[in-house]
């Protein structure tokens, strides 16, 4: 079983000092139950949530989160990407569904059906395999079906069947399938996080009349019709349906530029910490760093930061990014190395060693978000979060009973 910490918000500056004080990223959980309940709240009663914790919850840590929010009525269950993603929640204890939302090889059908992993399916073979896995389980004693979610491809042209004939005939072969149960069925929208949302309602109305079509000619109702990602419960909350898939929104960070940011509340859930190790003064004329990209241009305050791209830090943002230490931006001078690199302090006269150095979140007034630090460093918001990685410690911080809905 996965261990974690969790401690009260009170703790966290102690914990960074003297626990993890090289560098550590604090999770905050009541952020996380935040953005969760006012995302339901804006959906509505009906609708239910997945909880999207693929690639470890985006980086921040899919087992605490999924613990968490386990206990929430309104989420449904989990989605992740791989069945391994999905093992290590059964591992860890998570009872509630897990539904992956990408491929699944054959191979790994009767440890799904067994573990309750609704495997996403839209290949004959797919069909035939899952089937003959719970028709082995079952001849073993076991009292089970396969329950799966069929992926309709609306326009993302990445995984699915058409809403089509041949989508039609293979959801009258999935509910033939005697050791099948169709709990589900679904769509991704290529195009939701964008001003223009005329290409996702287009795609959702599509969906709904696939839906409504193969309903009808084989008079099921399918339980668990989905479609909704971050960026449509946020702006076509009509497109909330049985269940939305809420992914990025649930750590606090926006789909894109585009997603309004007044409709649903969210809060960061993220910040990644650090300590100055060293403070030394340097003439002008002073190279900084391999290949003496940044040469210094009047005398100079150098603090060193004992964080690189060994943690995920993106190298690119060599002489681009910033910190924040005693509230203001400090910015990166010369290339960031793999487990250090130099920012400029000389007008930071407070900054001293062993001071706290804050590389994404608040410190006083100032705020450096995952979104701009994504930007300098050219990279998508969704892609650096998950590049922070296990070299660096987490903190999850949960007041219990803070938060109130
Ligand atoms: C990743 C993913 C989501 C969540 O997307 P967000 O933009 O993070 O909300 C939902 N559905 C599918 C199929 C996905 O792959």
């Amino acid at each position: 079983m996965e261990e974690y910490t969790v401690i009260d918000r009170e703790k966290l500056e102690n914990y960074l000092n003297v626990v993890h004080p090289r560098v550590c990223e604090a999770v905050d959980l009541d952020a996380v139950l935040f953005n969760m309940r006012s995302m339901h709240r804006s959906l509505g009663e009906p609708t239910k949530l997945c909880a999207v914790i693929k690639t470890d919850g985006y980086g921040m840590g899919a087992v605490p989160i999924a613990h968490l929010l386990e206990k929430e009525d309104y989420v449904w269950g989990m989605a992740t990407a791989t069945c391994e993603e999905a093992y290590i929640l059964r591992e860890s204890g998570i009872k509630k569904p897990i539904l992956i939302l990408g491929y699944t090889f054959p191979e790994t059908y009767e440890e799904l059906v067994l573990k309750g992993i609704r495997p996403a399916v839209f290949r004959f073979d797919q069909l035939e395999a899952l089937d003959e896995a719970a028709a082995k389980l079952r001849r073993e004693g076991y009292d089970i079906t396969a329950p799966i979610h069929i992926a309709v491809d609306t326009g993302m042209s990445r995984i699915g069947i058409k809403p089509d004939d041949g989508g039609a005939e293979f959801v009258r072969e999935a509910l033939g399938k005697e050791n099948l149960t169709v709990e589900g069925i679904f769509t991704h929208f290529a195009r939701a996080d964008e001003a223009d949302l005329s290409d996702a309602r287009n795609k959702k109305s599509s969906f709904a009349d696939f839906v409504e079509r193969v309903e009808k000619e084989n008079r099921v109702r399918i339980p668990i019709h989905h479609c909704a990602n971050s960026a449509s419960i946020i702006d076509m909350p009509e497109a909330g349906m049985d269940m939305a898939r809420a992914g990025i929104t649930i750590y606090g960070m926006w789909p894109s530029d585009e997603t309004s940011k007044n409709k649903v509340a969210i809060k960061p859930v993220m910040s990644l910490h650090s300590h100055i190790v060293f403070i030394k003064e340097l003439e002008k004329g002073t190279p900084i760093s391999y290949g003496g990209t940044y040469v210094t241009d009047r005398y100079s305050r150098i603090a060193t930061i004992p964080v690189g791209y060994g943690d995920g830090y993106p190298r690119s943002l060599s002489g681009k990014g910033y910190v924040l230490i005693h509230g203001k931006k400090a910015p990166i001078l010369g290339r960031v190395c793999m487990d250090q690199f130099m920012v400029d302090v000389t007008d930071i006269h407070e900054a001293a060693e062993g001071d706290d150095v804050t590389l994404i979140g608040r410190d006083y007034d100032e705020v450096i978000t995952i979104e701009e630090l994504g930007d300098l460093s050219g990279r998508f918001n969704y892609e650096l979060s998950c590049d922070i990685n296990h070299r660096v410690p987490r903190v999850y911080i949960h007041n219990e009973g803070e938060f109130q809905s």
